[in-house]
């Protein structure tokens, strides 16, 4: 037996907290709520979530206080501008998307970087600045702020500001624009420089894999239709992310097959009118619970096994399976179905 667990950093509280926790429950992972605000326990693995601010996060990590940690990738540029990034990276996390950019008061005639030469910049990134100055030829003043970037051209601390933005609300609300991208960012996984301790090794796989499997089922879907062959390909190249589909043929309807495809990201109802337009009949649209990748094999997961059995079924003279989801695949959940 033994005492050792391991660790994962995350955002106490935060934009990056509830995804995170999502995350971890979705690996899961039972997360018991200690008096201990610090660290919570994992109730069913040996695990406990180090519960801290962002900015801690890319130190923890790297110094081995936790295994892993969830964070954004602009606050790991900005504390390791030196690093290379993509060797402590396991895995982006697709969400707490943003970007790092420079905006500048409304009335600016802003025409390039060289605008910002001799002038002052207000940011809370200052390295990532820094380089991205230097990438563009401008010599620039960096004035660092820890937060509230956005007031400092009005009370004429700075000229321009590097800031993240996601909507540009908070810049109209001051009056101002955003111009040149610096950074584009998203959560991130990280991981400690050393292998985590031997018998934990097995926990720590584990743990990844499923990360990796709930990030690939976020936003993917499971998509069904019928297509006349004589329109399969265009079909086909219309399906979003769609890796390797299952082609099946319908029973009694020789000019039609059954199309099943794992959608690697989110199907709008645009497409959908294409596909029908381009002939497509009986599209089902599906949410993705789960998904386990395995090598270099193609996407395979529950439904593949349904096909199996309505293939069974078709042979011994059911209907084709395209009109209808499968029954494993159907559930609680809500399908488009045009
Ligand atoms: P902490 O108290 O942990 O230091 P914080 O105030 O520094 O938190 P948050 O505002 O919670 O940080 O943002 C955490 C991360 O969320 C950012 O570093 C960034 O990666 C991501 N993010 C996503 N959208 C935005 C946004 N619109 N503005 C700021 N950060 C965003
Ligand atoms: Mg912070």
């Amino acid at each position: 037996m033994t005492d050792r667990r391991l660790r994962i950093a995350v955002q106490k509280s935060g934009r990056l907290a509830d995804r995170s926790a999502e995350l971890i429950s979705g690996a899961g992972l039972r997360i018991l709520k200690g008096a201990n605000e610090l660290l919570y326990r994992i109730e069913n693995q040996p695990i406990d979530l180090l519960r801290v601010r962002d900015d801690d996060i890319p130190t923890f990590v790297a110094d081995g206080v936790a295994e892993l940690g969830i964070v954004g990738y602009n606050v790991l540029a900005e504390h390791f501008p030196d690093r290379d990034l993509e060797e402590m990276i396991v895995q982006r996390l697709g969400f707490g998307s943003c970007t790092l950019k420079v905006a500048v008061p409304n009335d600016v005639d802003y025409a390039g970087p060289k605008w910002l030469e001799g002038k002052r910049i207000a940011t809370s990134y200052p390295n990532i600045l820094g380089k991205w100055l230097k990438d563009n030829g401008v010599t620039a003043e960096i004035v660092e702020m820890r937060g509230a970037v956005e007031v400092a051209p009005r009370m004429k601390i700075a000229h321009a500001i590097c800031d993240l933005v996601s909507t540009g609300a908070t810049l109209e609300a001051n009056g101002m624009k955003a111009t040149d991208l610096v950074l584009k960012s998203e959560a991130v996984l990280i991981k400690a420089p050393h292998a985590p301790p031997s018998e934990l090794a097995h926990t720590y796989d584990m743990l990844l894999r499923r990360f990796d499997g709930v990030t690939a089922s976020t936003g993917a879907k499971y998509v069904m239709m019928n297509a006349p062959k004589t329109h399969l390909d265009e079909i086909i190249r219309m399906i979003p992310g769609a890796d390797a589909p299952t082609i099946m043929q319908l029973a009694g309807r020789e000019d039609t097959v059954a199309v099943h495809a794992v959608c690697q990201e989110n199907v709008f109802w645009d497409t959908l009118d294409k596909l029908k337009a381009a002939g497509a009949s009986a599209i089902l649209v599906l949410p993705i619970e789960k998904m386990m990748k395995g090598g270099e094999e193609p996407l395979k997961n529950n439904a593949d096994l349904c096909l199996e059995k309505s293939e069974r079924r078709r042979t011994q003279g059911s209907p084709g399976p395209a009109g209808k989801p499968p029954r494993c695949a159907r559930g609680r959940d809500r399908a488009h179905h045009l």
